[in-house]
Order: structure tokens, then sequence, then C-alpha cells
């Protein structure tokens, strides 16, 4: 039997850490288990982007998008990174001859004719990225209207969707190139996940300032709606330390959810698996379902919204 992390066999007094954090868990899932979302109808576009590698991007995306799902959630993620990442971690096909994000991109094949679904939920699906997509930054570049083609494929893609989706999802390379411009100049928000760790915040006002660049050229929808702290250590300083900055920089965008770094979530890729599939009562899963709840709670421009 699969046994949960910071789960033990034995029995531990009622006043340690590891006991209290036990505790914190159950409740936390209890309350999980009470709680229940609407989906409004409308289509969320959310852009996760850090031009820092390594930051937590991916495993945002197809664990807070599996939350979705599991929320009841009709849940699209968009594998924009020529890593393929994401399509690894979701469990979908995507070696050199799988039709995917590139063939859309450069070729302009439909979304409809490229998506798969995912072994991960029924109502979770993935437009794979192959090594095709490395090349295309450079070939992109003399296309028309090279900026758009992400937006135009999905504006298609929508209207041709008897049921609308719920959440669409772009996991993005950590760059700030043509590759990532299509992906801001297509969605209406953007989630910036942030390592709790040092250095976190530098780099923050380049991205922030592109943000700003793409509202006044490309998409004046645009905005950073929503800030998730990765990666945390509670047992350190620094993270708490990088929390309150990046709260104090950011109070209304920053989700009260937090993902502890946890072995859970690092190892479930290797499964083709997110965490909540892999191990939903881990307590990386349980805080990227709390996520996930913010996040369905907060509605586009309204954060106030926010239970
Ligand atoms: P890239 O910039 O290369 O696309 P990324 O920002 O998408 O990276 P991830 O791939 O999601 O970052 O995460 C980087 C590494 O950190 C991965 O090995 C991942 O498994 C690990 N990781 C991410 N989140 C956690 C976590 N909460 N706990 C432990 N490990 C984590
Ligand atoms: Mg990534």
């Amino acid at each position: 039997m699969k046994q949960s992390e910071n789960e033990s066999t034995f029995s531990l007094p009622d006043d340690t850490p590891l006991a209290r954090e036990l505790a914190d868990l159950s409740a936390r899932k209890r309350r999980l288990a009470d709680t229940t979302v609407t989906f409004t109808g409308q289509t969320r576009v959310m852009t996760v982007s850090n031009q820092k590698g390594g930051v937590g991007k991916t495993t945002t995306t197809v664990n807070i998008a599996a939350a979705l799902a599991t929320l009841g959630g009709r849940v699209l993620v968009i594998d924009l990174d020529p890593q393929g990442n994401a399509s690894t971690a979701l469990g979908v096909p995507h070696s050199a001859d799988t039709p995917s994000i590139y063939d859309v991109l450069i070729d302009e094949f439909a979304i409809a004719d490229v998506i798969q679904e995912t072994a991960e939920h029924d109502n979770l699906f993935c437009v794979p990225s192959t090594i095709h997509l490395a090349g295309a930054e450079i070939e992109l570049v003399s296309q028309v209207a090279r900026e758009h083609r992400l937006k135009t494929a999905l504006e298609e893609f929508r209207s041709s969707q008897e049921k609308p989706f719920d959440f669409i999802l772009i996991d993005c390379p950590p760059s700030l190139g043509l590759l990532t411009i299509n992906a801001f100049t297509a969605t209406d928000e953007v989630l910036l996940p942030i390592q709790a760790e040092y250095y976190a915040l530098e780099g923050l006002s380049q991205l922030l300032a592109n943000i700003k660049m793409i509202q006044k050229h490309l998409n004046p929808q645009i905005r950073v709606s929503t800030i998730l702290l990765t990666m945390y250590d509670a047992r350190t300083r620094l993270a708490q330390q990088v929390a309150d900055e990046v709260r104090e920089h950011f109070p209304n965008e920053t989700l009260d959810a937090v993902i502890p770094r946890s072995v859970r979530v690092s190892e479930a890729p290797s499964f083709g698996q997110t965490v909540i599939s892999y191990d939903g009562g881990s307590a990386g899963a349980v805080a990227y379902k709390e996520a996930a709840v913010e996040i369905t709670n907060r509605v586009a421009g309204n954060n106030e919204g926010a239970s």
C-alpha cells in the first residue's frame, strides 16, 4: 500500500512538530472534502510563466490542471515548452512524429487535430510539445502574424467547441522569446510561480516590464492575476522571508496556499502522473488542490472574491 508523505506507521506524542503538521494536514483534507466550487461557464486562459528556470512552472501547470479537473472543471493544458515536461507529466505521447503545438504554430494545424486525452482525468486534455518546438523560436521570426499564431488557433478552437473549457493553462519555457510572447498574446491571466528561495525576486521586474509592453502593444487584457509560492520549506527562515516579501509587493495576487517542497511532487512525473493522482493525500497534492480552489474562487478581475 502506498504510504502518504509524512504519514508514519508508529504513533507520535501529540505535541511534536510532526504530530502538529499531520493534524493540520488532516484538518485541511477534511476542509477540502467539504469544498465545492462553481465554474463560471467562461473560459479562463492562464499562462504559467517565469523566465527563471526550474521554479516550478511545469509542476504548477500540471498539478493545478489536474486539481481543477478533479473539482469538476474541463481543463486543457498547452505544452509550449520544447522540453515537453508537461506532456511527460500528463503521460501523453510526444515523440518527434506526434502532431503537436509545433504544427499548430508553424503549419497552421487546428488545435482540435493535435489535442490528446490524458489518462489523468476524463476532463483533462493536453496539446503536447515535441522536440521540433525547439526550432520554432527561430522559424516564427519570419512568419506572418508571428506573435498572434497561438491566439488565432485558440480562438478557432474555442469557437468550435460545443462544451467550453473552464480553464486553458499554457506552460511556458524559461525565456521571454516568441513562444512566451505567443502565450502572453493569447492569455488573459498570468500565473507566476515563485520559488521561495534566495534570488526569487531577481528578474521579476524584467518579467513585469515585458508584460507591460505586451499589454501596450499586443494584448491589453493581460494581467498577472495569480502568484504562487512553490518549493516552500517551512523549516527555513529564508522561505518565510521570501514569502513575506512577495506578499508585501503583491498582496492581492499571492495565493494563501503555498506549495511545500515535497518528494512526492518531484517523483510523480517519472510515473507519467501528477501528484494529484499519484498521491492525492500528500502535503503537496493537498496544497495544489487548495491553490486550485482559490484560483477558481477568484474570478478574473476580482481578487476580493478569493475565499
Ligand atoms: P523549466 O524552467 O526548466 O521549465 P520549471 O519552472 O517548469 O522548469 P519544474 O520542472 O516544474 O520547473 O520544477 C523544477 C524541478 O523541481 C523538477 O525536478 C521538479 O520535480 C522539482 N519540483 C517542483 N516543485 C517541487 C516541489 N514542490 N517539491 C519538490 N520538488 C519540486
Ligand atoms: Mg518547465
